[in-house]
């Protein structure tokens, strides 16, 4: 076995045992393999140990990747901060877009779907520490942004993503995650029909699998440290 296909099936045991602690049904958590930084060859190894969606945080050395990985059935997921300039490409080789924060780049993103793919799917990313440095649109202007996303016709409003300050213990873990929980009820219960929960990473799966999370986005526990040295 791959040091990545035994990293991967740790991963996916953390997810069903804080599912199951939490009384959720594990296959309720997608798993999101972050493989920014990473090459190919890692994306095809753990392709080979079963897993599907991959998030990339970077335009260009996504194109490559993906491009490269043509012949397998992946789902990719841009997670990275969008620079309106990006929107053409991010629009024309994603499936989901996990970090919308502006209606500027929502109707870039619309406008620019490609009429023969399905809609985009996008995840409003909201900044729910308060010094979260993350970017993110305040919980407060989040309905507001909500509402008028739902309307733009190539995108499918999925629900809401957090990167929230790192915090020490699983309480104050699960304060933020708990907080982007509420405010996506709050949309529903104003008409809108969001089914996904972006959190949780490598350090705080658990906490956001308790407050959940409908997908968790991984890299260091399933590729190893990130180095940026050669790359961003
Ligand atoms: C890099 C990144 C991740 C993965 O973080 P790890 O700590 O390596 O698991 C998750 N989400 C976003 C938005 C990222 O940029």
């Amino acid at each position: 076995m791959t040091v990545i296909a035994s990293n991967l099936q740790a991963v996916n045991r953390a997810i069903a045992q804080a599912a199951r602690t939490a009384q959720r049904r594990a296959e309720e958590v997608t798993l999101l393999a972050v493989s920014k930084t990473f090459p190919a060859t890692a994306v095809r190894a753990a392709y080979q140990a079963g897993q599907r969606a991959f998030g990339e945080s970077y335009v260009q050395e996504a194109q490559g990747k993906i491009e490269a990985l043509r012949d397998l059935p992946l789902e990719w997921h841009f997670i990275g901060p969008i620079q309106s300039n990006k929107t053409r490409a991010i629009a024309e080789i994603f499936a989901w877009v996990h970090g919308v924060d502006r209606l500027k780049i929502a109707e870039r993103l619309s406008a620019q779907r490609p009429q023969n793919l399905p809609p985009l799917n996008v995840c409003l990313q909201v900044n729910v520490s308060a010094e979260g440095s993350k970017g993110g649109v305040a919980p407060d202007q989040v309905a507001g942004l909500a509402q008028a996303v739902a309307r733009l016709p190539h995108l499918r409003l999925r629900g809401l993503m957090a990167i929230p300050a790192p915090a020490e213990g699983l309480a104050g873990q699960r304060k933020p995650f708990a907080h982007l929980r509420e405010l996506m009820r709050q949309l529903n219960a104003q008409g809108l029909a969001l089914d996904t929960l972006s959190m949780g990473m490598s350090y705080d799966l658990e906490a956001a699998v308790l407050e959940g999370a409908t997908i968790v986005r991984i890299g260091t526990a399933i590729f190893g440290q990130r180095n940026y040295g050669e790359n961003k």
